[in-house]
């Protein structure tokens, strides 16, 4: 097969050299004016979104740089509490050892929102029952500080096509 013109000879294998990458080295700048809107909305017991006047999208939590158009969003938008699990996972406490009791990890869109992100659901709650499209309420902390975890937990809502699905079947 001919080379394309731009490489100028094809070499079997190129050179290795041994080398480390010293991740931990790194610095990061991390832009936190849109977060402390975010936060200082939790601690008011308020979630606040944030949209992008190019696209519209809403991001929950607040995205510093529109992932669609790139450009910065500036618009803040109160959403609802509720909102419906996007997807999910399980996980276990520390001591089931033998993994016996699953516990959701969710992934939330909020009502309102374009993005998701990761919740808890109360610990009680039994795994089996939780599904995607499940729609869900925020249960605020008892004390809040301005922080992610304001929101405790997302509680299931009862789902109105689940109650129609039922109200079929007795037919
Ligand atoms: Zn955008």
């Amino acid at each position: 097969m001919p080379l394309p013109d731009y490489i100028k000879k094809q070499y079997k294998k190129t050179r290795t050299l041994h080398g480390n990458w010293y991740l931990m080295n790194y610095k990061y700048k991390f832009n936190l004016s849109r977060t402390k809107v975010f936060l200082k909305g939790l601690k008011d017991g308020v979630c606040l979104g944030l949209k992008c006047r190019s696209c519209n999208t809403v991001s929950f939590p607040p995205r510093l740089i529109c992932g669609r158009c790139l450009v910065m969003p500036d618009q803040w938008v109160r959403l609802p509490e509720t909102g419906t699990i996007a997807t999910g996972s399980a996980t276990y406490e520390a001591d089931d050892k033998n993994r016996e009791r699953p516990l959701p990890v969710i992934a939330v869109r909020q009502d309102g929102a374009d993005t998701i992100w990761l919740h808890n659901m109360p610990k009680d709650i039994d795994f089996h029952s939780v599904y995607i499209g499940m729609p869900v309420k925020a249960v605020w902390a008892k004390e809040r500080t301005g922080s992610w975890f304001d929101i405790d937990y997302y509680d299931a809502l009862e789902d109105p096509a689940v109650e129609l699905n039922k109200k079929e079947q007795e037919k």
